[in-house]
């Protein structure tokens, strides 16, 4: 439920609208916007209050009107927040006009491979280095990640080159190291819906990009996104890399391009295309990431590692400097037959 209160409404009357509120146990926060003041309830209405609050609400002094908010999440969702969220990260905007790439390897491997990744994606235009320090890994054989040796690599390639960075965090309890590490914190796949995560995440305030699980819905994806923003962080992105296929002869994952128009016309918030990920073969991830630029995405996110032949982890979806350098050229063209920059 939202209230929307007069052109010329006072302070005190939307004081009043939230003091009742409250008195029903409801939490409310005021929503941006420049015309009218508006009121959103966050928490779920019973429904044997929805009408008679609606009711008491309209009557109040200064409301023009109650909307019914027809989403399950609401802070996520373009009708609590009908602009564009754009997220401003150290003079970097995503979510504006112009589309940003995140890019390097999957994993961090040592302090050379990190730098040369990150030196080439940011000759070729990329405003983001990705490097994973913790790794969500299928097997528990497989390389884990260099964690906090990784992060400090991370932090130190970053700041020399003068490039954001966003890495992965898997646990509560590494995400105030993660945040000091980095610019913005990655919630993978698999913990989509690990709530103690997102809580952490959220209460730490930091930038964050969800990425959406394999298997979850849109509802799924924005409740989660729900969490980072209820608990405490507004600059939340969210990350289509592809669901569960049909068939998994040829591709990783399918990427679920549907799902950006969706998300752009459901939420405010910026949307990222991971086409790494997403179809996983390396030789189709330039068709895919020119897919997702065209489909709307305010930016994407692809692996590229200096020689991925010996890469420590997906090496078969990563692209060499070279391929990462032309696909890039191929989407400025691409952006400015959009009417977007990249
Ligand atoms: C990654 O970005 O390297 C990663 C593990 O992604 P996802 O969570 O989408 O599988
Ligand atoms: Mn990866």
């Amino acid at each position: 439920m939202m209230v929307l209160m007069n052109a010329d409404a006072v302070t005190d009357q939307s004081e009043e609208v939230l003091k009742r509120i409250a008195a029903h146990n409801l939490h409310a926060v005021r929503l941006p916007g420049d015309e009218h003041i508006a009121i959103g309830i966050t928490s779920a209405i019973p429904s044997n209050l929805r009408e008679s609050l609606t009711n008491e609400l309209a009557a109040l002094p200064g409301v023009d009107h109650v909307v019914q908010i027809s989403r399950p999440y609401k802070l996520a969702s373009r009708e609590f927040h009908r602009e564009d969220t754009v997220i401003n990260i150290k003079g970097v905007e995503i979510g504006g006009n112009t589309c940003v790439v995140m890019a390097g390897p999957c994993s961090i491997e040592s302090r050379e491979q990190l730098y040369a990744a990150a030196n080439a994606v940011q000759q070729s235009g990329a405003k983001v280095l990705r490097g994973g320090a913790y790794k969500p890994r299928t097997s528990p054989y497989a390389f884990q990640g260099l964690g906090l040796e990784g992060l400090r690599l991370l932090k130190e390639v970053g700041d020399e080159l003068g490039i954001l960075t966003i890495t992965e965090v898997m646990a509560p309890e590494d995400v105030a190291s993660v945040a000091a590490h980095t610019d913005i914190l990655q919630i993978g796949a698999r913990n989509m819906q690990n709530y103690p995560l997102l809580i952490a995440a959220g209460k730490s305030g930091h930038p964050t990009m969800l990425k959406r699980g394999p298997s979850a819905s849109l509802d799924e994806f924005l409740l989660a996104a729900e969490y980072l923003l209820h608990h405490g962080t507004p600059d939340v992105l969210l990350c289509e890399r592809g669901v569960h296929p049909l068939d998994r002869t040829y591709t990783r994952n399918t990427l679920d391009l549907n799902a950006v128009p969706a998300l752009k016309h459901i939420s405010h918030l910026p949307v990222i295309v991971d086409p790494s990920h997403g179809v996983g073969v390396a030789r189709y991830v330039p068709a895919m990431a020119k897919a997702g630029l065209a489909s709307g995405a305010d930016g994407l996110m692809i692996e590229v590692h200096p020689n991925p032949k010996e890469a420590l982890s997906d090496g078969s979806q990563s692209l060499i400097p070279e391929e990462f350098e032309k696909t890039m050229g191929q989407l400025k063209l691409i952006a400015s037959a959009i009417d977007r920059s990249l």
